[in-house]
This record gives C-alpha cells, sequence and structure tokens, in this order.
C-alpha cells in the first residue's frame, strides 16, 4: 500500500449543483493529477453525474454514500451499484453510522451490499463505530471488530475494499477521538484483518473519520495504524479538505 495517506470526503446531504460545479473546478486546480489517487469523494446521488466523466478530475476515486443490495429492482429511491458502475464510480460507502442509527440498517444488510459491490467491481468502504454508551460499557473494540467481521462473510480477497473507523459519538460533533483512541481501534481493525485474511491486513487502508480538520490532522495521521482519514463537514471546502491531506502527510 502506497504510504501516502488516503483522504475521503463524505459530503452527506449537501451542496447543489451550483456549488459541486465550483468546488469540483477549485478542486481540480488545487491538487495535482497525480496526487489524485490519494482522494476520494462521495457525493449525494443527485450530484454524482457532475463526476462521471469529469475530464477536470482524472485519477480521483469517487462514488455514492450507500447501496441497495439488489443491482435493480422495485426499490423506489434506492442507488443501484450497478449504475453506478456504469457511470465510472469507483467507491462505495457501506453501513455509514447515519445509515444504520436513521435508517436502521444492520451489520447483516452491509454485509449484502459489501457483496454486491464485489460483484459489480466497486471497493466498498466499510464504515464502523462505537457509540458512546458502547464506549462508556468497553465494549468499543468488540463492537467494531463484530462489525467488521460480519461485513467481511463470504468476501473474497481478489477484491479491494477499505475500512473506516468512525466513533459514533465523534461524528458531526466536534468532538475528535484522541489520538491513543484512534490507534488502539485501528490497532484491533489491523489485528481482526489479519485474522480473517492472515498476511493481507497491510493491503487494506483503515481510514479514521470523526471531526478531522486540518488542525488535528497531522497528529492523528501520524498514528502508526492510521492510513487516511474520512472527512464530513471539513470536505465541504476545498481549502479545509485539501489541508486535511496535506497537514495528514507531516511526520514530526
Ligand atoms: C462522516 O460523516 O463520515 C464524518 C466523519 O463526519 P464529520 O467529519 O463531520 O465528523
Amino acid at each position: 500500500m502506497s504510504s501516502k495517506l488516503i483522504c475521503a470526503g463524505n459530503w452527506k446531504m449537501n451542496h447543489g449543483p451550483e456549488v459541486t460545479n465550483a468546488f469540483l473546478k477549485d478542486f481540480a486546480s488545487a491538487v495535482s493529477i497525480s496526487e489524485r489517487s490519494n482522494f476520494a469523494l462521495f457525493l449525494p446521488a443527485l450530484t454524482l453525474h457532475q463526476l462521471s466523466g469529469n475530464e477536470l478530475l482524472e485519477g480521483l476515486n469517487w462514488g455514492a454514500q450507500n447501496i441497495h443490495w439488489e443491482t435493480s429492482g422495485a426499490f423506489t429511491g434506492e442507488n443501484s451499484a450497478a449504475v453506478l458502475k456504469e457511470m465510472k464510480a469507483t467507491h462505495v460507502l457501506v453501513g455509514h453510522s447515519e445509515r444504520r442509527l436513521l435508517f436502521n440498517e444492520t451489520n447483516e444488510d452491509t454485509q449484502k451490499k459489501m457483496q454486491t459491490a464485489a460483484q459489480v467491481g466497486l471497493t466498498p468502504v466499510i464504515c464502523v463505530g462505537e457509540t458512546l454508551d458502547e464506549r462508556k460499557a468497553e465494549k468499543t473494540l468488540d463492537v467494531i471488530c463484530e462489525q467488521l467481521r460480519i461485513a467481511l462473510k463470504g468476501w473474497d480477497f481478489i477484491h479491494t475494499f477499505w475500512v473506516a473507523y468512525e466513533p459514533v459519538w465523534a461524528i458531526g460533533t466536534g468532538e475528535v477521538a484522541r489520538s491513543e483512541q484512534v490507534e488502539e481501534a485501528h490497532k484491533a481493525l489491523k489485528t481482526q484483518l489479519e485474522q480473517i485474511f492472515p498476511g493481507k491486513s497491510e493491503k487494506v487502508p483503515v481510514l479514521y473519520g470523526g471531526s478531522v480538520k486540518p488542525e488535528n490532522a497531522r497528529e492523528l495521521g501520524a498514528q502508526p495504524h492510521v492510513n487516511g482519514f474520512l472527512v464530513g463537514g471539513a470536505s465541504l471546502k476545498v481549502e479545509s479538505f485539501v489541508s486535511i491531506w496535506r497537514q495528514g502527510q507531516e511526520v514530526d
């Protein structure tokens, strides 16, 4: 795996076509083609077509924030993985905590979505994370390892995937996990990956997400088992998004 950190942006339900267009133009001038493979953007489904075939953004990884586990059919309002692939998307988020908490998605749903992503050739980004109650009850490592284990049931390692550790209590709250908490969780996830796929865990990037900003990216990026970031709020502006990546590369 490249030693460069990955910086992925999850815009959630933000930015219409006009702001998206301006962002993408500015991003294309701020980040060279050779740097772009270190970035990923997860836009709302309604503006994903602005990334599809966009020559300005050669090399960028991108995709949807969610897919259905079926690739077509009577599923009003859902995103098809097959259509995303046809649009030339590369990645897709699965199991984001907002999907789990607000839309009742289970670990089993996440596992089915993983299989569908692999089937069409998209790289899924499995999001795992504990709630504040689970952390207080000292269940963090059990919860996140179980989420990962279930999501990877039946997974064939010929397909690529990324993992994002996102403590629920740190998402959109401004409260960032301490670097030692992040490192502990990432190390446990890497150990879990190593148990499932012996000798291969180094190939799987594990990103941290939860109130990442330019001010804390350097310290978080310096943790040995942190391979990058999944950024919500601070990915909405080119300046902060790119600065997180640049700060994250700095080694003390
Ligand atoms: C997220 O939504 O994945 C996220 C990490 O959000 P924020 O950076 O705003 O906490």
